[in-house]
Order: structure tokens, then sequence, then C-alpha cells
């Protein structure tokens, strides 16, 4: 069986592609609105740092056709581990000032609601290889849709907010 973000691939179908498109929505919906909502800085980084972990799914595809292939959706790249690597390189590239900060709270997002659906991920990587998964139902899509409407809830209530502008 493979499990891409969370979801039982059988082969492509277009309710597999709908959940996916939902399920990379609620990424960047998730990482922007925490940034935006508790931060100055720029929500787009918020909504980045939510959606990379997300660029190892192609390893899915690839790893349930080549046996050989060494990367897998959820593997290293879904990890605290990666998530300081990420960290260290945007501090070394010296890329404007702390985006790092607005970066990371979308990706340790993204690592949570991932926790809370099917798979889980690996807290303790290389350490211990478990993938933690609790109450699973993140990217169900009906849960998905009422997360989106609290969202927009709270963003009409709540005043506008400036942020720094890079
Ligand atoms: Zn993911």
């Amino acid at each position: 069986m493979n499990i891409i973000h969370g979801f039982e691939y059988t082969g492509l179908s277009v309710n597999f592609f709908l959940w996916g498109v939902l399920a990379t929505v609620t990424h960047v919906v998730i990482g922007w609105f925490l940034v935006y909502t508790f931060t100055d800085y720029h929500p787009k980084w918020g909504a980045f740092g939510g959606l990379f972990p997300d660029f190892d799914v192609p390893f899915g595809f690839a790893s349930g056709y080549w046996e050989w292939f060494p990367f897998v959706h959820r593997g290293f790249v879904h990890t605290p581990v990666f998530m300081v690597v990420c960290v260290i390189v945007l501090i070394g590239l010296g890329y404007k000032k702390k985006v790092w900060i607005p970066f990371s709270i979308g990706f340790f997002s993204h690592l949570v609601i991932d926790t809370f659906s099917h798979g889980g991920i690996m807290w303790f990587w290389p350490v211990n290889k478990t993938f933690y998964e609790f109450f699973p139902v993140a990217h169900d899509p009906e849960v998905e849709i009422i997360i989106f409407i609290f969202i927009i809830l709270i963003l009409i209530l709540l005043p506008k907010r400036d942020y720094l502008n890079y």
C-alpha cells in the first residue's frame, strides 16, 4: 500500500486529485493564517513554510514505481530535523533577515497537521523511525471545510493587520 499524504493511493483518480488539492490548500491557508494572525512577518512566508514539506510528494509516486528509489513521501522531509536544516540554510543564505521564523511556523504547522492525519510523521527521525499519528481527522475534506469557514470568520472579525513588507 502506498500512502500519499495520508491518502491510500490506489491509482490516479479525480477524487485523489481533488483530495490532494484540498490537502495542499489546507497547509497553505493554515501557514498563512498563523503568521498573519500571530506575528508581524509577511504571511507569504508562513504559506511557503506550510507548503514546503510536500515537495516530497513526487517521491511517493516514484517510490511506488521504483523499489530502489530511496526517498518516500513523509520521509525525512517531514521531520523536525529537516526543518532545522532548512532554517540553517535560510540563515546561511542571509535571506531577508528573519524569514526563517515565519517559515518555521508554517513548516511546523505542516508537521502538526500531518500528525493529525492518516500515516502521521516521524517526529524523532533519525533516532526513532516510528510514525506518530493522533486522532487522524486533519485531511478529511469535511474537517478542512470547517477549518476554512472558521478561519474566514476569524479574519472577518479581526481588525486588519499590517505586516513587514518582505
Ligand atoms: Zn505533508
